[in-house]
């Protein structure tokens, strides 16, 4: 099994790059953030609850997002693959993904980092919300608290990739199909 964890701040380019990247290899793209939305969309209890967070720029609980993403895999037994986009946000995301892929007899290939300085991100989601309608790419504020929430929770799991030499990071500024050449490149040498 090829199983990918694409990482990178918000705006990173993430959504982009597994849209290519699941054509390429016929991966399964599991989102957490797209998750979120669509039990919101559904009205569910578990997106009402994950909206507020989601508003105002801070994580959803580990115990949700690990949950979900249990589901996701039991529920894609036979594929050839995953790319994790959007998970996992914080070292204890991490620890319980490795257990779960274990219990599977498998395991993260690589983590693949897509490095964006900030000015740029902010940039990139203010102009994203102009057509995304997420609320949470439409205020500066909200932006800039997603982005320290990165900073202090999700940025520490790329050492626990390093540690297990599976960190590699990738220039995320630049054409669309150079930034996918690089990713390609690394994928290929796995
Ligand atoms: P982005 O990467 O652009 O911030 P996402 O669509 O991945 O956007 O996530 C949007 C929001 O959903 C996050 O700000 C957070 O509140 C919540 N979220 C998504 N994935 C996770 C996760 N793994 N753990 C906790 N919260 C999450």
């Amino acid at each position: 099994m090829l199983n990918l964890v694409l990482f990178g701040p918000p705006g990173a380019g993430k959504g982009t790059q597994s849209q290519k990247l699941i054509d390429q290899y016929q991966l399964i793209h599991l989102s957490t953030g797209d998750l979120l939305r669509s039990e919101i969309a559904q009205g569910t209890s578990l997106g009402m609850e994950a909206k507020k967070l989601m508003d105002q720029g801070v994580l959803v609980p580990d115990d949700v997002v690990i949950g979900m993403i249990s589901n996701k895999l039991d529920a894609n037994k036979d594929a050839k693959g995953f790319i994790f986009d959007g998970f996992p946000r914080t070292v204890a995301q991490a620890e319980a993904l490795d257990q779960l892929l274990a219990s599977k007899n498998s395991a993260i290939a690589g983590m693949l980092a897509l490095e964006v300085n900030d000015d740029e991100l902010e940039r990139r989601l203010l102009l994203r919300g102009k057509d995304s309608g997420r609320p949470d790419d439409a205020n500066p504020e909200v932006i800039r608290k997603r982005i320290v929430e990165y900073n202090t929770k999700t940025a520490p799991v790329a050492n626990f990739y390093k540690a297990q030499q599976k960190f590699y990071s990738i220039d995320g500024i630049g054409a669309i199909d150079e930034i996918f050449a690089s990713l390609c490149l690394v994928i290929n040498q796995l």
